[in-house]
């Protein structure tokens, strides 16, 4: 193991603050930070710590992922989920993936043993259970009382926050001991959105992206926007041309104007260094930095 600096952040999603606990989000996001800093600080790869930090947050059911996703028109659970090594620059992905517990570790069997980046719908949960991955007993298990009750207040509105920022997405990107970027994100999308809707999250530069020659960045928000944009890679190539990890991070957001997108972001440099930026009330986050410093935020 060769040593060197290590970090990794993590978020909740952007949104609205709504009835968003702050205390609970941010616990969620540093339980998961930690799971992902063990395995870094022990000498593993950012790609298994962006894996199992991104574990830990779907199985918490305060998330927009794996338990507690969002519920789509039909009120059925569909996943987008991917990650993306940057020392290979390999990525694997799902999208409207139903059924399974953990679609970051489908997405991982993607990448593992698939020469696709970017699997779909039933396709996509085909390959997994020939991969070994058990499916859900009863996929109704991943359907959360807030998510029902969401998914019934919005669609006595009109499904509204399709065109806005939902919350509760989930990312993390880390640097390892060997000098590797990762990242990871994965969601239930939007409440309402059409049966088979793929957003930002498993479209690589879109909600993810990572590349050693740069960083690793995950978005969440409004996927249409983000991706219409390509707003991970924005950034990436932004520390490329000699911006910090926090400039690129800025200088993505600022594009969203264009579109009048809602939307967040985290990226972690080649270097070490960590960027966060959004233009929604709140986006669950924590961190632990190369100098093994923890911090935890919410709003701005
Ligand atoms: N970006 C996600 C999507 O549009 C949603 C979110 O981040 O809350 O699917």
């Amino acid at each position: 193991v060769q040593v060197g600096r290590f970090a990794i952040i993590v978020h909740g999603g952007a949104g609205a603050r709504g009835a968003a606990d702050p205390d609970r989000n941010t616990a969620g996001c540093l339980a998961a930070a930690r799971a992902g800093h063990a395995i870094l600080q022990a000498g593993g790869t950012a790609l298994d710590a962006v894996q199992a930090a991104a574990i830990a947050l779907e199985d918490d059911p305060v998330f927009n992922a794996g338990t507690g996703a969002a519920l789509n028109a039909d009120g059925d659970v569909e996943h987008d989920a991917l990650l993306m090594d940057g020392a290979t620059l390999r990525a694997g992905g799902v999208g409207a993936l139903r059924g399974f517990q953990n679609p970051i570790v489908v997405a991982r069997a993607v990448l593992d043993g698939s020469p696709h980046c970017l699997l779909a719908g039933e396709g996509a949960a085909r390959f997994a259970r020939a991969a070994g991955i058990v499916p859900c007993a009863d996929p109704r298990a991943l359907i959360t009382d807030n998510a029902r009750r969401r998914w019934e207040e919005e669609r006595a509105k009109g499904f509204p926050g399709l065109r806005g920022a939902s919350g509760g997405t989930i990312g993390a990107v880390a640097l390892d001991r060997h000098g590797h970027v990762a990242a990871a994100t994965s969601t239930g999308g939007l409440t309402g959105k059409h049966p088979g809707r793929i957003g930002d999250t498993p479209l690589l530069g879109a909600g993810t992206y990572a590349d050693d020659a740069s960083g690793a960045a995950s978005a969440t928000g409004h996927g249409e926007a983000i991706l219409t944009l390509l707003l991970t890679k924005h950034a990436c190539d932004r520390i490329a041309a000699g911006a910090g990890a926090q400039g690129a991070v800025d200088s993505a957001l600022s594009e969203l104007g264009r579109v009048h997108g809602h939307a967040g972001l985290i990226c972690i440099s080649a270097k070490g260094e960590l960027g966060i930026a959004f233009n929604t009330e709140r986006m669950a986050r924590a961190w632990i930095d190369a100098n093994g410093r923890e911090g935890v935020g919410f709003g701005a």
